[in-house]
């Protein structure tokens, strides 16, 4: 069937979009369910049943009970609420979710692919073999790497319980983590685990997705000179380094978060020496160390819920995020860490026009931007995610 294009939706005005929106979503009352991520604009966040972190929103997907999930956030989250959604269904009767914009990705997930992965396991088994080795992968991270770690053993993860996720692995004193693909969260949660630097090895597979977001980071000042020759690598694996790690890292990293510095931190106590500084974990090491507190989207949003009226907080995440704060938070100073305020592109490309598109769609029978994850990957990759939702931050 054939469906305008976006760019004639593009061109309704904004309040016959949102009716639209409210026909459909009154016609179809339960059997749908709209499932919004935090770094949502306002006028999407207004029109979700459920609006949370990765970590809520997957528990809300595998609690669903509706006939289409439309999920307003990046592919990842998608594939996450499509295999949660259908894990305990039979026969054909799948929930469908379908995405405004499947092709919103997410710049940290694409610097992991199931074959640098496959690689990087042969390469840490021939050093010092994979026994008691367990992968855990952020939520953040494509359905094949899920797939990975579930079938080996290993663990999805939050930025919300990641940290329980760790305990819950050196539970077994002879384990040892390989975290990815985010290297700045899995350094902070080593870090919270108490275990020191040299036993934290940083593994560089010379991922060409890597090199690229440290070029620009470079390019726009984020980052040293010289990143770019640190990423190469070595044509042997160092035994020593790796087998005293009882962490290993991806080389990975948020192009967003990754901006965050601590000279930003200084200007902002500096500027208000009342404030209180809280920042995301895919922030760099030294920037979380820095800060008063450090805390998945959800923690950031109940610490500053909880805070006295008057109070000041600087905060070091998404943009949306910190609109949302200063919406909602009327008698409390909100301020951006960086002046800057950097934006997730690919949260922001999802629009009521793209939303009012699919909803039509779907309510025809003929969805566009259906988002499936296969049978054979799908199985293991819930095993991960359901250790993941064992695991309560
Ligand atoms: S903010 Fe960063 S980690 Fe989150 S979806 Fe965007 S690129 Fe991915």
């Amino acid at each position: 069937m054939t469906r305008k294009p976006l760019s004639y939706y593009q061109s309704i005005p904004e309040e016959t979009l949102r009716n639209r929106i409210d026909s459909i979503r009154r016609r179809m009352g339960a059997r749908l369910r709209i499932l919004v991520h935090y770094y949502q604009k306002e006028e999407i966040l207004a029109i979700a049943d459920d609006v949370g972190d990765s970590y809520g929103l997957s528990a809300a997907a595998s609690k669903s009970g509706c006939e289409v999930i439309l999920f307003c956030g990046v592919r990842f989250m998608a594939e996450t609420a499509d295999i949660l959604a259908n894990a305990k269904r039979e026969g054909n009767r799948r929930v469908t979710v379908v995405s405004p914009n499947p092709d919103a990705g997410c710049r940290m997930a694409d610097m992991a692919t199931l074959a640098e992965l496959e690689n990087a396991w042969r390469l840490l088994g021939e050093a010092v073999g994979t026994e008691g080795l367990v992968p855990v992968t952020y939520v953040n991270s494509s359905a094949e790497v899920k797939a990975f770690c579930g079938k080996h053993g290993g663990y999805a993860c939050t930025s919300s319980n990641a940290l329980a996720v760790m305990r819950r692995v050196f539970a077994n004193p002879d384990s040892r983590v390989f975290f990815l693909p985010d290297q700045q969260l899995g350094r902070n949660v080593a870090a919270w685990m108490g275990f020191p630097p040299e036993q934290v090895f940083s593994y560089h597979g010379g991922n060409s997705v890597v090199k690229t977001n440290v070029q620009q980071l470079v390019r726009d000042g984020f980052l040293p000179a010289g990143s770019v020759e640190e990423l190469t690598p070595a044509a042997e694996l160092d035994r020593d380094a790796v087998g005293a790690a009882k962490v290993i890292l991806w080389d990975g990293f948020c192009p967003l978060h990754q901006r965050f510095t601590v000279e930003q931190i200084d200007r902002a106590r500096r500027a208000r020496p009342d404030v209180k500084v809280v920042v995301h974990p895919e922030c760099p090491r030294e920037v979380v160390a820095r800060s008063d507190e450090a805390g998945s989207t959800k923690k950031i949003l109940d610490l500053v819920a909880a805070a006295e009226d008057a109070s000041v907080w600087a905060i070091g995440t998404e943009r949306r995020m910190v609109e949302a704060l200063q919406r909602d938070f009327p008698t409390k100073t909100i301020l951006p860490l960086s002046d800057e305020m950097p934006m997730c592109h690919s949260m922001n490309t999802i629009t009521l026009a793209s939303v009012c598109r699919a909803l039509e769609g779907i309510e025809s029978g003929y969805p566009d931007g259906v988002v499936t994850v296969e049978r054979e990957i799908a199985q293991p990759a819930l095993l991960a995610l359901e250790r993941m939702l064992q695991c309560k931050g």
